[in-house]
């Protein structure tokens, strides 16, 4: 009888070290990570989806959108409040300027979250067809993270934030082109968001700038209304696939509007775009589709591994990759009913 009940007890103390060892491996609930959280399965048979696309049949400049990621990241890093962030918000202004937006600074006043000494934020915002009630936000955000916490070599060394930054932008000022002459029944706004990750700690808050915007649009009277809102967040991985992000999918609204963005990939023949989910991450569209209610996807290829290192830089990127998603974004406005 001793015996046994030993064993017994040899086995109740097996099965709780294994479950401490279960729990220590499990990843954190999903809100304990500040922006990313799910796997990056790297299956390379997934992966090699590079589409040959006939380039002279497609509207999009893929020299120029690539010359803008450049163009952006010879500022120089550019977290918020930086003397980069300075350079670009007047790059970016005189360049919408110049196609015909109408741009508008939304600026306000954070804490710097290690000294506490006043740190200026601006939102851009930059209108085509402001007169138009019924609208479609398209956004990014323009702040790159302050150090490159990830690199294995020096993760307080420079973070150019090539895809994790200038991307989206580029996208955005490369359409810029081609907003103006288009004739939707819709106005469009790019946001360009501050502060998306001005961020030192773990604990420090991430979407200062879209959460100030989201807060300003559900508060303020205003006689239009966003319809859809869609983030471009890592859009020019030399390597891209963009899969469908969980977030994106929560609701009724939101997976109407990300299957209508693969699905116009699809007619396109992108298949860089791929029609299931890959991964969940947290990023500006939760405050856009929480606290604005503005149904808005984040399209992102989170598959990348310089991603917050110091190999983030143009040679990661690719001409091709940021021109697909310009012409994917485009053909779906073009949809638009
Ligand atoms: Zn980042």
């Amino acid at each position: 009888m001793a015996s046994r009940q030993t064993w017994i007890l040899v086995g109740v103390l097996v099965l709780g070290a294994l479950a401490l060892v279960a729990v220590a491996v499990v990843p954190l609930p999903q809100e304990n990570v500040p922006r990313v959280s799910g796997q990056s399965p790297r299956d390379a048979s997934l992966r090699r989806r590079t589409t040959k696309v006939d380039w002279s049949q497609v509207p999009i400049d893929r020299q120029r959108v690539y010359g803008y990621l450049k163009q952006i990241c010879a500022l120089g890093p550019r977290p918020s409040g930086s003397p980069g962030m300075q350079r670009q918000i007047a790059l970016l202004q005189a360049h919408f300027q110049n196609l015909g937006a109408q741009v508008q600074q939304q600026s306000f006043v954070v804490r710097h979250p290690l000294d506490g000494t006043p740190v200026r934020m601006t939102n851009l915002l930059i209108r085509w067809h402001p007169e138009r009630s019924s609208r479609v936000l398209l956004c990014a955000h323009y702040d790159t993270r302050p150090y490159p916490d990830r690199d294995p070599v020096d993760p307080r060394g420079t973070f150019l934030g090539a895809n994790d930054g200038a991307s989206g932008v580029a996208v955005l000022m490369e359409l810029g082109h081609h907003l103006g002459k288009l004739k939707l029944r819709h106005g469009v706004d790019f946001v360009l968001f501050d502060g998306e990750e001005f961020v030192f700690r773990e604990t420090d808050r991430y979407f200062l700038g879209s959460e100030h915007f989201a807060r300003h649009y559900a508060q303020s009277r205003r006689k239009y209304r966003y319809r859809w809102g869609v983030l471009l967040d890592m859009v020019g991985d030399a390597d891209l696939a963009i899969y469908q992000e969980a977030n994106s999918m929560r609701t009724a609204a939101t997976r109407r509007l990300t299957r209508s963005i693969w699905n116009t990939a699809r007619r396109l023949g992108v298949r860089e775009f791929v029609p299931r989910i890959g991964y969940e991450v947290r990023d500006d569209h939760l405050p856009l589709n929480e606290i604005a209610r503005i149904p808005t996807c984040d399209v992102i290829d989170f598959h990348y591994p310089y991603w917050h290192t110091r190999q983030d830089v143009p040679e990661k990127c690719s001409p091709e990759s940021l021109a697909k998603v310009a012409w994917v974004m485009l053909e779906w406005l073009k949809r638009l009913r």
